[in-house]
């Protein structure tokens, strides 16, 4: 089949790669209705993440399974089915408390961003829909896999709580889908940091209620400014770089909780300030699975649509210009539609 390849920094394929085989009796072979790039795609894209030679490249999916291995129990050929980035048994005791990240069998996806892709653990990680879903919430259910289940960690783990105020940093796709997590658990102010148009629109959509453009120690004042010199009760953190934690730590309460999803980039905390701040931080890779079947049944009844924030869709043959279009910020995210 034809796929998507990594061969260096700005040097993306779609090219001729064997097909995807069960290598496990754990294994299921998925036929994809749609894919996406991440942002983290972008990282080795851009030179800022090392690559070992050519990479199979997406980890955001959803589809039709067509095969599975001998010891698959809970999925069948034929079932719609979304499934986390991150591989997980769903039964050992880091998945058992709902941190399916850190499976002691975890795995990362990959080669998603093609027609067909092997999913590993395909017991614990794939959640099953009762029927086949109309195409038009196939975008909502591909963000689910991702950059909805991220944005969603984000707010759980910053324990947003109805009523409260939340900060979030960041206006990517993850950012984006913070607001809309904070807003279905009920905060009541929700102040989205954009210096964008389009993205501040996405965002009051979603459910912000204030936008602040500022950055830095201006945007800090700006969020103290709006909460009577109080700070936020939870702040999500969605870029990781020191610039955007650093924010998020000083618009912060005493007691809040920062959720942080953006993987830190040479990030550094300072015991002392953050002995004095008195603010809790949780973060780490999402553990979507947790999520899932409750994200995917708010989409399957129209209660979100997180599938707006796809604001590039293109057919997955062009999936270079794809990662054009978001490494120079004219797409906030793409989706990639496979042909049946
Ligand atoms: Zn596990």
């Amino acid at each position: 089949m034809l796929a998507t390849v990594m061969h260096a920094p700005g040097d993306v394929r779609y090219e001729s790669v064997p097909d995807p085989e069960i290598v496990h009796p754990t294994d299921a072979i998925i036929k994809l209705f749609a894919t996406c790039i991440c942002g983290s795609d972008l990282w080795p894209y851009r030179g800022l993440q090392p690559l070992n030679g050519p990479m199979h490249m997406g980890h955001e999916y959803c589809g039709m399974v067509v095969e599975v291995g001998s010891a698959v129990r809970m999925v069948r050929p034929g079932q719609f089915v979304v499934g986390s980035f991150c591989l997980s048994d769903n039964t050992c005791p880091h998945c058992r408390i709902g941190f399916q990240s850190s499976c002691e069998q975890r795995e990362f996806m990959s080669g998603a961003q093609a027609p067909f892709a092997r999913v590993p653990l395909a017991d614990g990680t794939l959640v099953a829909t009762a029927e086949v879903p109309p195409d038009d919430l196939v975008p909502s259910l591909l963000a689910t896999s991702d950059v909805l289940g991220t944005g969603w960690y984000a707010a759980d783990a910053a324990r947003v709580r109805p009523g409260s105020t939340v900060a979030v940093v960041g206006d990517g796709a993850v950012g984006l889908m913070g607001v809309l997590a904070a807003k279905q658990m009920g905060a009541e102010r929700i102040i989205a940091m954009s210096r964008h148009k389009s993205r501040q629109d996405l965002a009051l959509e979603y459910g912000a209620t204030d936008i602040v453009a500022e950055r830095g120690a201006e945007g800090v004042k700006r969020i103290r400014e709006l909460t009577r010199n109080v700070g936020a009760d939870s702040v999500l953190e969605c870029v990781g770089t020191q610039e955007s934690m650093d924010q998020a730590i000083r618009c912060a309460r005493p007691g809040a909780m920062v959720g942080y999803v953006g993987v830190p980039h040479a990030v550094q905390l300072d015991g002392q300030g953050m002995f004095f701040a008195q603010v809790g931080t949780m973060g780490g890779p999402a553990p979507v699975r947790r999520f899932l079947p409750h994200l995917m049944e708010l989409v399957l009844s129209r209660k979100i649509d997180p599938g707006k924030v796809f604001d590039q869709v293109l057919p997955l043959e062009d999936v270079a210009e794809g990662y054009r279009a978001m490494d120079q910020r004219r797409a906030i995210k793409t989706l990639l539609r496979v042909s049946a």
